[in-house]
């Protein structure tokens, strides 16, 4: 609900395209299928019952009419693959970085959908946009290293030149054989930065649930303060020793073009 409200606060505003990450922990959820199918252990179908439990809840709070059935046939749709893909990675028990990456772009997929119809529902022009037919990578399972050039023409073949909102997944792209592959963990900051870059965004935000860059750990470091500007080298260099704000990759793309990064608490 709260990102509903940001959403739609900033398109009163200004242009936007939204880029989402997966509901909280789904992700990690959805790595412990895999596992658990890897291994054979069956109960991988009740980790599947508690992510279709999380999706639906949001559903029913979040949709009704038409929105909410056009919601739970598409969620319904890609858990019911997502199953069939589980079984066989637990008949050959096997798990490829592959199927990994395809296993663990449902959370976005999902989330994106929903947030999509949400705001559609509302009156407001918007549709979901898939990021794997815009973002086109290498080969790179797990870790996939983005294609800038063909990605940047196909998103701004997407997104330019319409005042449509396009709700984006985050982590997720695809390679020159449409295989689904993800940009790592984390990767949905990074999405944002891509997206940013491809239409000479002014600004890319990054809502999250801290204040911003610390000057250290605020776990560990009490008189840690929130920095007000870095430059792009110092977040680069701050996420890379660990500070879990940023993505470390998100800084480039931006940076090729100039766009501010400015990281909010939702
Ligand atoms: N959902 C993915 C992850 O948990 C990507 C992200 O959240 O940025 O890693
Ligand atoms: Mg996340």
């Amino acid at each position: 609900t709260k990102t509903i409200a940001i959403i739609k606060q900033k398109l009163a505003e200004e242009q936007v395209v939204v880029v989402v990450s997966a509901l909280g922990g789904v992700t990690n959820m959805l790595i412990e299928c895999s596992t658990k199918a890897q291994q054979g252990d069956t109960s991988f179908t009740q980790t599947l019952n508690e992510i279709k439990t999380r999706h639906s809840d949001t559903i029913k709070t979040l949709l009704s009419g038409i929105y909410k059935e056009e919601c739970e046939s598409y969620t319904e749709e890609v858990l019911a693959e997502l199953r069939d893909i589980l079984t066989g990675i637990s008949l050959i028990r096997e798990l490829t970085p592959r199927s990994l990456d395809l296993v663990s772009s449902v959370g976005e997929r999902l989330s994106a959908y929903i947030i999509a119809k949400t705001i559609a529902q509302s009156g407001v022009d918007c549709e979901f946009l898939d990021a794997r037919t815009v973002i086109k990578t290498d080969k790179t399972f797990g870790a996939a290293k983005v294609n800038f050039e063909k990605t940047d023409n196909l998103i701004q073949k997407k997104i330019c030149n319409t005042s449509t909102l396009f709700v984006a997944t985050g982590f997720i792209a695809s390679t020159d054989d449409n295989e689904t592959i993800t940009l790592g963990r984390g990767g949905s900051d990074y999405s944002a930065a891509i997206f940013a870059r491809a239409v000479n965004a002014s600004i890319l935000e990054i809502w999250t649930d801290v204040d911003g860059m610390m000057t250290a750990d605020p776990r560990k470091v009490k008189k840690a303060f929130p920095l007000e500007h870095v430059t792009y080298a110092e977040a680069m260099e701050l996420s890379h020793f660990g500070a879990k704000v940023l993505e470390p990759r998100t800084v480039i793309p931006a940076m090729s073009k100039n766009i501010p990064v400015i990281i909010k608490n939702t």
